[in-house]
């Protein structure tokens, strides 16, 4: 048995392709007015969106207060008068991102049955808007897998050591799989639990890859698999990291 701790976010759902839908039908609203082309707006509505991720944090509303600001910067630029109306329509194209109905990434139920039915105990841990991942939570049906569910604002490492300390979990007996190199990898790499990163779903990564013997690196949910099942959690550490040296099929770092 081990404990495995899963993000949600681009591990389990696909997410990031949702925000980069609304952002791009945000950049053509802005080419219709005139304001600007849709690679140009995309890439102001990012340095104003990491600006307003200091003050509004993980608000559910941040990205369309980022492309109504984004607006207003095009309309000072072009020496206009701003149309009070399109707030609005920022509005509007987040409110789809609210209510999409999200889905697993593919294979997720049986990965999840399959970790369960090895004895895994399992933590979910995820970021953002309390309501939005509690209901993307519920409409995956995901919480029949999980022993804890943890949504917080932020994923560092003070936060993962406290779950690791609650629950009691001893770091190398614990698996953190997650997307994002800063909030999943180094955290439970600096904690000393072992880590796969799933790739395949993240649309942009701006952190390097750490190297680590206790990191692995897959493109789909699936492939952690293979990696668990070759596991045996009755051995010691030195036994567990010479059995997961003989899997060739993945990337290790
Ligand atoms: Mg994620």
């Amino acid at each position: 048995m081990a404990w495995i701790i899963v993000d949600l976010d681009d591990t389990l759902l696909i997410t990031s392709a949702i925000y980069q839908k609304a952002r791009l039908e945000f950049a053509q609203l802005i080419e219709e007015l005139k304001l600007g082309n849709s690679a140009e707006t995309i890439n102001l509505l990012n340095e104003i969106d990491w600006i307003n991720r200091k003050k509004l944090d993980v608000a559910k509303e941040r990205l369309a207060i980022s492309m109504y600001d984004t607006y207003c910067e095009l309309v000072k630029r072009a020496a206009t008068d701003p149309d009070l109306s399109i707030r609005e329509k920022c509005f509007d194209i987040m409110q789809k991102v609210f209510t999409h109905r999200y889905r697993l990434v593919w294979a997720a139920r049986k990965v999840l049955t399959e970790c369960k039915n090895m004895g895994h105990r399992m933590v979910l841990y995820t970021r953002g808007d309390r309501e939005l991942q509690e209901r993307k939570i519920k409409d995956a049906k995901l919480e029949e897998f999980f022993e804890h569910i943890c949504i917080v604002p932020h994923k560092n490492e003070a936060q993962l050591l406290n779950i690791l300390l609650e629950l009691a979990i001893e770091p190398e007996d614990a698996w953190m799989i997650g997307d994002e190199v800063l909030t999943d990898v180094l955290p439970g790499l600096n904690l000393g639990m072992n880590v796969i990163r799933v790739w395949g779903y993240h649309e942009y990564e701006p952190a390097a890859l750490p190297k680590s013997d206790r990191l692995y690196n897959v493109k789909s949910l699936v492939h952690i698999l293979p990696i668990l099942e070759k596991l045996d959690f009755s051995t010691n550490q030195d036994q567990i990291t010479k059995i997961t040296r003989q899997i060739p099929t993945y990337n290790k770092y």
